[in-house]
């Protein structure tokens, strides 16, 4: 069992359900780090609560006001800065360091964690995304433990417990369809931000709500499954699974199907990548079959959803693709929660954009700053 973490990421979704699952659920477990990014109102009741030894904002300005709102935060070593995010992942005391940012931000700390030799907790799909094949070869080489936050992930991984992958037919990522699931092309190119914001299922932050509008973030998945499994392409099928009850499946090679279940509360995964192979006492409520319904599986739409079509083209492609993809998905996603953009100009933009760039092999990270250099670039001025 875990003994102290590094939360990152902590005022956002992922991070209080970190924090509410440590409360409820894990009473020694020390936290070691927090940080926070623009909600320092949000931050300081944490602060006050687990009184980190480290604590990362951005800047002075959100240092003084963390300062002004929080009584503890002057007995916490304050960081800020790219530089300081990453000591919060690489430095602290913390057994483990979960990694609950959302978007870019992500890859850094992730790879300065691995880099210190700690085990990490992974909700950050992006860093998989963006740089897979770099990431999971360094955790490899320094005996670091990337364990899954992402439910999908932490179901397979959960099937697959005293398995031999080698025994791994196909993995079914399932996804819930998200909340236009029901709605025709031209409902949903008429959908705005606060349309998307509703999903049936799960409560989550806003860029992966609107991922999972656009299906982008089951296509984000596929590639997180791909990295953190080991798999091709052609093993991983996904399945629209509207009940969220069946969290993933994974078949095996004698024809045996393995699925993992539970209601939909990131909770569970969450407590799972801190504990396992391990299982926490929980009071949380338990799926009651007879209430739940029938359990329902469709094939995705990829006409109405085509980012769901391009993420696969990102994952046959390889390479710097994916990351090009990743950097202007998260843009994208950004504009259309402003009102800026209409639905379909998130999946437009992304295959304009392959039209017109060159992929490249990924030997360094180098290669994977170049391709978003190039992303920075294509984006500028819309
Ligand atoms: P969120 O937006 O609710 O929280 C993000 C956190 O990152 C916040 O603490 C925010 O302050 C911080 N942050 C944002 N930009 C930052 C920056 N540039 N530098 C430093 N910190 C920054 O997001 P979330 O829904 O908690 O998702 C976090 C990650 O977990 C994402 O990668 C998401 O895909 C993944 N995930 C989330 C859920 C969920 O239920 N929310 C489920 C599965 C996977
Ligand atoms: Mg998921």
């Amino acid at each position: 069992m875990v003994s102290s973490i590094s939360l990152l990421g902590a005022t956002g979704s992922i991070g209080m359900q970190t924090l509410d699952a440590v409360r409820n659920c894990l009473p020694d477990v020390r936290v070691a780090a927090l940080s926070g990014f623009s909600n320092m109102e949000a931050l300081a009741p944490l602060v006050d609560e687990f009184k980190p030894e480290m604590v990362w904002v951005p800047d002075g300005e959100a240092t003084e006001k963390l300062k002004e709102v929080s009584k503890f935060a002057f007995e916490s070593e304050i960081l800020t800065g790219d530089e300081g995010l990453i000591l919060c992942a690489a430095e602290s005391n913390a057994e483990i360091v979960v990694n609950a940012l959302v978007g870019r931000a992500g890859l850094a700390p992730t790879i300065a964690a691995i880099n210190s030799g700690k085990n990490i907790a992974l909700a950050n799909k992006e860093t998989l995304v963006t740089a897979g094949e770099l990431v999971m070869s360094l955790a490899h080489e320094k005996k670091v433990r990337i364990t899954p936050i992402d439910s999908e992930h932490s179901a397979i991984w959960q099937c697959l417990q005293g398995s031999d992958w080698d025994d791994i037919e196909k993995i079914i990522l399932t996804a819930s369809g998200g909340p236009f699931r029901g709605l025709s092309r031209e409902e949903v190119a008429n959908a705005t931000a606060r349309d998307a914001l509703k999903h049936p299922n799960w409560d989550m932050g806003a860029k992966i709500t609107i991922d999972s509008a656009t299906l982008m973030n089951k296509g984000l998945e596929l590639i997180e499954a791909m990295w953190l499994f080991n798999q091709p392409l052609e093993n991983i099928e996904i399945l629209v699974h509207p009940q969220s009850i069946i969290h993933s499946m994974v078949q095996f090679t004698d024809g045996s199907v393995i699925a993992q279940m539970g209601l939909p509360d990131m909770r569970l995964p969450i407590l799972y990548a801190l504990s396992a192979p391990d299982r926490v006492e929980t009071g949380f409520p338990r799926v009651d079959f007879l209430k739940c319904g029938n359990l329902t599986f469709e094939p995705p739409n990829t006409e109405k959803f085509p980012c769901l079509a391009l993420a696969r083209q990102a994952a046959r492609t390889g390479g710097t693709l994916p990351a090009v993809m990743n950097f202007i998905n998260e843009w994208a996603v950004g504009q259309f929660l402003q009102g800026k953009i209409r639905f379909y100009d998130i999946s437009e933009i992304i295959a304009e954009a392959f039209g017109i760039y060159k992929v490249k092999k990924v030997a360094a990270l180098s290669d994977i700053c170049e391709a978003e250099g190039w992303a920075a670039e294509f984006i500028k001025g819309r």
